[in-house]
């Protein structure tokens, strides 16, 4: 939006003259900078996907980078800023190359300013700084990393006590300063692979935010922005707030402006206790365009206006650098990507029967039992990131199903362990009903938690003993306790198995090259 646009709205609505000494002075637009911030989360890599939106094509990094070019030009005074996950569980044009790719697409766009994902850890803090600043990599060689700052405000080493990123970011606009807060949800020690992240510690976000908030203003900083990869949601027209960012700005210094949330992939653009919070669903399917009004005396934000923008194909052209950039990257991966790997006689789903099955899990899992041999096997359906079409299955649609490049464990639990572990499906912030092989189970959605498992049988019926010892295959993630399921950490006699893909590739080829739809009925709710 024009300068001219911004003001005439502020007027409309009234909200520039609340808390600004404009309402008493004569009106000189000059004493008033107009900043506009364009925020995207969720990227997750997705140089090359494309989706649908009310029925219209939507994503590809070349479509995003046109948007955000174009939209740059509109004002001198703009931030590009990102809330997280933009690498990991990416599709296999970035993550076949450790997601440099996306990191050379961000720098290629000129991002300003990002704070960290959950994703971000996928692969260890190590990793994770080798993206922001650059080193080798086996796989990769040697790469540059990111050409812009992070911030990260709760994210602390354990050893040094410290912040492992800057916990603010100051960037002068036109004489102003804005102070740039990162946060990234303390969800993160439960849904990244543990052994990853044993050297840093999540914070409380709220904490971290608000300590913040008093270094900015002593140091001058009247407009302050979240990056928050903390999870945000609205209806369009910006009622009913909802999820964490909504829940955790009153507890927020009211110094803090705008947050951009992330995390849960949807649609935010709302207001809760004076603070904007915004979120622009995710795989560049639409950004955040935040226009900002800053008195230039105060420093203070007099006014804020903001919109969620698809980026439809229709109407724009894509950004001929990035495209080109792309189709380098795809032409050295597509050899690899196009091999034929069998074929599915029907369409495998992640859609989920009421008991929370999934067929697609189901084969996963069923793929984890036949390759470890043994009596049982669970999925975590968050690793599980595609379904599979009916007929020819590629290298690259298995890869982007199982992208996360887990492998597999065999345990031994008893019958005991593995009841604690289901009951752990309900217990904690992050419900999921795992997927299971050669074990099926009965819970009671309404008993208490930790008493909702009411029977299990082993896949010949029989009862499931708490005494008996059972051989589990599951992936390391869950293994070291992810998602919360530290029961799983009490498994004894591990033994390594392979890549979680690769497993799932020898079950298609030992299935004489092709899978179908497994019959659901193993998870029963009453
Ligand atoms: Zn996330």
């Amino acid at each position: 939006m024009s300068l001219s646009k911004l003001m005439l709205a502020a007027i409309a609505t009234g909200v520039f003259f609340i808390g600004s000494s404009f309402a008493s002075s004569s009106a000189d637009p000059g004493e008033y900078i107009s900043v506009q911030l364009l925020g995207v989360n969720d990227f997750h890599g997705q140089l090359e996907t494309v989706r649908t939106r009310d029925g219209k094509k939507v994503g590809g990094a070349e479509y995003l980078a046109a948007y955000l070019k174009k939209h740059r030009q509109e004002n001198d005074n703009t931030l590009l800023v990102h809330s997280g996950d933009m690498v990991g569980a990416s599709s296999p044009v970035s993550s076949l190359m450790q997601d440099e790719p996306a990191v050379e697409w961000m720098n290629e766009v000129e991002f300003d300013i990002g704070t960290l994902g959950n994703h971000e850890f996928d692969e260890g803090t190590e990793e994770m700084f080798r993206l922001l600043d650059g080193g080798k990599h086996e796989k990769t060689g040697t790469f540059e990393g990111a050409a812009f700052p992070y911030t990260a405000a709760n994210v602390i080493n354990k050893k040094t006590g410290k912040t492992i990123l800057p916990p603010y970011l100051i960037k002068e606009v036109d004489g102003v300063p804005i102070g740039f807060i990162g946060v990234v949800t303390t969800e993160t020690k439960d849904i990244v692979l543990p052994s990853e992240i044993e050297d840093v510690e999540f914070t409380d976000e709220v904490t971290a935010i608000n300590e913040s908030v008093k270094d900015l203003k002593a140091k001058g900083v009247q407009s302050i922005v979240v990056l928050g990869h903390v999870s945000a949601s609205s209806s369009e027209d910006g009622t009913n707030p909802g999820q964490d960012a909504a829940a955790f700005a009153p507890r927020i210094d009211d110094e803090v402006d705008i947050i951009f949330g992330g995390h849960s992939h949807g649609f935010a653009n709302t207001s809760v206790d004076g603070k904007m919070i915004v979120q622009s669903y995710s795989y560049g399917t639409a950004f955040s365009d935040v226009d900002l009004l800053i008195d230039r005396e105060t420093k203070e934000i007099v006014n804020k206006q903001a919109a969620i923008i698809s980026t439809y194909h229709d109407g724009t052209l894509p950004d001929k650098k990035i495209k080109k950039m792309i189709d380098s990257y795809s032409a050295d991966k597509q050899m690899m990507l196009e091999q034929k790997m069998g074929q599915a006689e029907a369409s495998i789903t992640k859609e989920k029967t009421a008991s929370g099955e999934r067929p697609i899990g189901n084969l996963v899992a069923d793929s984890h039992r036949e390759n470890m041999d043994t009596d049982i096997a669970f999925m975590n359906p968050g690793g599980i990131r595609a379904n599979l079409g009916e007929g020819e299955l590629t290298w690259g649609d298995l890869y982007t199903m199982l992208p996360f490049g887990t492998n597999l464990v065999k345990l031994s639990l008893t019958g005991a362990e593995l009841k604690e572990a289901l009951e752990q499906q309900w217990t904690g912030n992050f419900q999921t009903i795992m997927q299971t092989s050669g074990l099926d189970y009965t819970y009671d959605k309404d008993a208490p938690p930790g008493h909702k498992v009411v029977e299990m049988t082993d896949r010949d019926g029989n009862t499931i003993q708490p005494a008996q010892t059972y051989t589990v295959a599951l992936t390391n993630y869950l293994a070291t306790g992810g998602d919360g399921f530290t029961a799983f950490k009490k498994g004894h006699d591990p033994v390594e198995g392979p890549p979680t893909l690769d497993s799932f590739i020898t079950y298609i080829i030992e299935s004489g090259g092709s899978v179908a739809p497994p019959e659901t009925g193993r998870i029963q709710v009453q």
